[in-house]
């Protein structure tokens, strides 16, 4: 066990030696650290300060069992005192990566039924952009490499899934995003749509993605990746009809569809995975978080038939991988948390009591004065904050009031997170009615104070 260290002591030596993932290191160290998270049970966390924090965010929309589950600690170690590890480069394979890649043939949509396997969502899309371009470099297209993503898309933080992203400031640096990939419209009805109903909008948006097919040359496009709901973007729910006219198109012109199920995979939708929710047919599915409920940094990409078939046929060394695709240890405890989910019944949960109960408290928000709009689906939830319900508008400065509202949850303990004017959630899939209810009442007391304090 780690030595007994004060909060204090913790935070000094982080700001000595830690740089953080998407921080502002000037407003972290004016702020004097990070809050140290020391324990973490159920849907709760616990700061050095002792202080409780209900998790709104599932960490980072990964903790789908919740915290402190047992089975997948003993599993772990199991595991480590069996093997360790185990590449599954030249010809050699293990148990629990075979297992592992059996059961999501089990549990994934129909004709996907191959899993190549990686660390990180990033580098699962990194992965589906390869395997796209060489799929079509195998039937003798190598000339269709475009991938097209989205405004608003979140798929990483490594070269290309910065690439893909549609957020500003992931393409903040020369080189980026890398060449061959471009972005369309997010199916964004608040912000983009306001003239329009949203099946419209959706109908709308969908159509830019022919458009920018076309500008492109369909003869150029390997591939269209996209969330099958936005998640770190502000939790985008597809209008009616968008994933089905996508499809459609996708169809139209012989293009590959990627689906990053990275957030919305293992129960957040209130299916096994967002294509089920929103009756999308994957060529490639790209999963994390929740595949491990954040245990172990584990993703896998499945592989439909089309593209499975033609790379298993094609002579010659597939040329990617990672000293860690499958680790046993981290396969070993994605299986359990599979279990946990089965056994559990949290596909359910999240459809019949958790996803309705964070409907019925957050969608009542909706009349609040500083509230313009409510939207999400199973457990992933936002909360779209306007100064003028009417004209949509931002607050002054943008973000401002989100970020007030946000700072205001975490002191009194809940944590969230600020997406430009909107607050998000996404609370582990274990959540009850009860605890909805928590969160809600305290996201209701800040907004009641950010509201008196305008
Ligand atoms: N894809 C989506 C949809 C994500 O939300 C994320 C991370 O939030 C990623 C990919 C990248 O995953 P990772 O941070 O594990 O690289």
């Amino acid at each position: 066990m780690l030595a007994n260290r004060s909060g204090e002591d913790l935070r000094a030596s982080d700001l000595a030696h830690h740089l953080h993932p998407f921080t502002d290191h000037v407003v972290l160290a004016a702020e004097g650290g990070p809050r140290v998270i020391k324990d973490g049970d159920g849907i709760y966390l616990w700061d050095t300060e002792g202080r409780r924090l209900l998790d709104g965010m599932a960490g980072l929309w990964c903790v789908n069992v919740g915290y402190g589950r047992k089975e997948l600690g003993e599993v772990a170690h199991q595991q480590m005192n069996r093997l360790a590890f185990c590449n599954t480069f030249f010809k050699t394979s293990h148990q629990p990566v075979i297992e592992l890649a059996e059961r999501l043939a089990a549990l994934t949509p129909e004709g996907i039924d191959n899993f190549f396997f990686a660390n990180s969502g990033s580098e699962a899309n990194d992965t589906a952009i390869r395997l796209v371009r060489s799929y079509w470099a195998a039937v003798e297209r190598p000339q269709r490499h475009v991938v097209i993503s989205r405004e608003y898309a979140y798929h990483g933080s490594t070269l290309a899934g910065a690439s893909l992203c549609g957020l500003p400031g992931m393409h903040g640096v020369a080189g980026l995003p890398i060449a061959g990939v471009a972005h369309s419209a997010a199916p964004y009805a608040w912000a983009a749509g306001k003239a329009l109903d949203d099946s419209a909008y959706g109908r709308e948006a969908a159509d830019a993605l022919e458009a920018k097919i076309l500008e492109i040359g369909p003869e150029n496009v390997a591939a269209f990746i996209g969330e099958p709901v936005m998640g770190a973007g502000g939790v985008i729910t597809p209008p009616p009809g968008y994933w089905a006219r996508v499809q459609e198109i996708c169809r139209k012109y012989d293009i590959l569809l990627v689906c990053d199920e990275v957030i919305c995979g293992f129960g957040r939708t209130g299916e096994w995975f967002g294509a089920q929710s929103f009756g999308i047919a994957p060529d490639i599915m790209c999963m994390a978080k929740g595949l491990s409920s954040g245990y172990l940094p584990i993703s896998a990409v499945g592989i439909g038939t089309r593209v499975a078939e033609t790379l298993r046929t094609r002579p010659g060394v597939y040329s990617h991988g990672f000293t860690n695709s499958g680790h046993p240890v981290a396969a070993a405890v994605a299986l359990k948390n599979i279990e946990l989910i089965e056994a559990e019944g949290l596909v359910d949960h999240v459809r019949d009591v958790a996803g309705p109960a964070l409907a019925r408290r957050l969608e009542a928000l909706a009349v609040h004065p500083l509230v313009g709009q409510v939207r999400g689906i199973g457990a992933m939830w936002a909360l779209e904050l306007t100064s003028d319900k009417a004209t949509r508008a931002p607050f002054a400065p943008p973000g401002s009031v989100a970020t007030r509202v946000r700072n205001l949850c975490f002191e009194r303990g809940l944590a969230t997170r600020a997406v430009r004017e909107g607050l998000v959630f996404a609370p582990p899939l274990i959540i009850t009615e009860a605890q909805v209810n928590e969160m809600a009442d305290i996201l209701t007391s800040c907004l009641d104070t950010a509201v008196a304090e305008l």
